[in-house]
């Protein structure tokens, strides 16, 4: 069912503490973490707890948990002393983009700079 943990999900484990994560912002619904394999100074997931499998799903089925990740991605920046220099949310979506996660995520990048358009 939407939101509920799925065995066979990695993030799903992170939240329950089953893989370990260098946790550095969590809520009651949202926990952010740094990424295993950095692409920046700062780069940050944040996930929500209940299990979505993209950002699309997330945003159809939870449109309030949807608003607390981009909260918290905000809140990552601002902790991380990004929101002069400026920062980037990114939520990969699909194999074709990226994607290899399927429990919805925005990564926070920061710290260098960021080209546009992203490869
Ligand atoms: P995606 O490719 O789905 O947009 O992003 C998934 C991200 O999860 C990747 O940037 C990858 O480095 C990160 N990742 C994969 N496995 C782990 C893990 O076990 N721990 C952490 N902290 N990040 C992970």
């Amino acid at each position: 069912m939407a939101g509920e943990p799925q065995a066979d999900c990695l993030f799903c484990k992170i939240v329950a503490g089953e893989v370990p994560a260098t946790v550095v912002r969590e809520t009651e619904t949202t926990v952010a973490f740094r990424d295993i394999n950095p692409q920046a100074p700062t780069h940050v997931l944040v996930i929500p707890k209940a299990h979505y499998a993209d950002a699309a799903a997330l945003a159809a089925g939870a449109p309030q948990l949807a608003a607390d990740v981009l909260r918290e991605a905000g809140q990552v920046a601002a902790d991380e002393k990004a929101e002069e220099s400026g920062y980037r949310v990114v939520f990969n979506t699909g194999s074709g983009a990226g994607q290899t996660v399927f429990h919805a995520h925005a990564h926070v990048l920061a710290g260098r700079g960021l080209e546009w358009p992203p490869g």
